[in-house]
């Protein structure tokens, strides 16, 4: 899926052109972030993450109703594996980025909470996160310990769950609202490591486009927006290609 190698040292000095030129810039990122972070994409089948159960179906609504205990288990499994990633190269570029002013803020479609262990502190998480728990009852928030532990009845009685938005569920209004203000003002919106295929995620780059900004997508695979894109880079990772771009 490689473009070829040559165009690629121009595409780099273009993103750096872009970069220094924007006054606003938002960096979207997406599943190919954290994988690069030694993190399994608990969507892509072929890395069998959760034995025989797909765990989309636990990763629902449905499943913290009636399948209680292998939803716990199952998200235990996933905060144990974070315990284990910690974040790479790339998510401490960018929390640099964002203390020197050169990014504004990153929208992310993550629950590991990397951007924030890394630095950064204007984070939208659109998907929720990992870092905390809370009841599904009254909304009392607790860090993620609480959930790793044996207690998992709130003061209110209700459960508490990880803070993740689970299918069934719509996304955390407040990140979204944040997320749809930092795209209408951008002038640089650059996506790093997602398909652009879950919606309404998805829908960000586009906002940010319609509202003029430049559109930057870097990916390792095509996605369902490069026609729309300023600029597209899939020809190396993440992590090495934001290296070379802080050089
Ligand atoms: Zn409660």
């Amino acid at each position: 899926m490689c473009k070829e190698d040559n165009s690629s040292i121009n595409k780099l000095a273009k993103l750096k052109a872009n970069l220094n030129e924007s006054n606003y810039t938002v960096v979207f990122t997406g599943a190919g972030m954290s994988t690069e972070a030694g993190l399994p994409d608990f969507r892509s089948a072929s890395t069998g993450m959760w034995n025989d159960i797909n765990p989309l179906e636990l990763a629902s609504t449905q499943a913290l109703k009636q399948n209680r205990q292998a939803f716990i288990d199952f998200y235990r499994y996933r905060v144990d594996g974070l315990r284990q990633c910690k974040p790479h190269a790339g998510h401490y570029i960018l929390a640099d980025w964002e203390s020197k002013k050169m990014i504004k803020s990153i929208i992310t479609q993550n629950v590991d909470g990397f951007h924030h262990t890394a630095g950064n502190s204007q984070v939208s998480e659109l998907h929720g996160t990992l870092r905390t728990c809370h009841c599904n009852h009254c909304g009392e928030r607790y860090p993620i310990d609480r959930f790793m532990s044996e207690d998992l009845t709130c003061e209110c009685g209700g459960f508490i769950r990880p803070s993740v938005v689970l299918f069934g569920e719509s996304l955390p209004a407040d990140a979204f609202d944040q997320a749809e203000l930092e795209a209408q003002k951008a002038d640089l919106f650059i996506v790093m490591g997602s398909s652009l295929t879950v919606s309404p995620a998805n829908l960000f780059p586009m906002i940010a486009k319609q509202h003029g900004a430049k559109l930057v997508i870097i990916n390792m695979d095509e996605t369902e927006l490069d026609h729309e894109a300023d600029l597209v880079i899939n020809a190396w990772k993440i992590g090495s290609l934001l290296e070379e771009l802080s050089q």
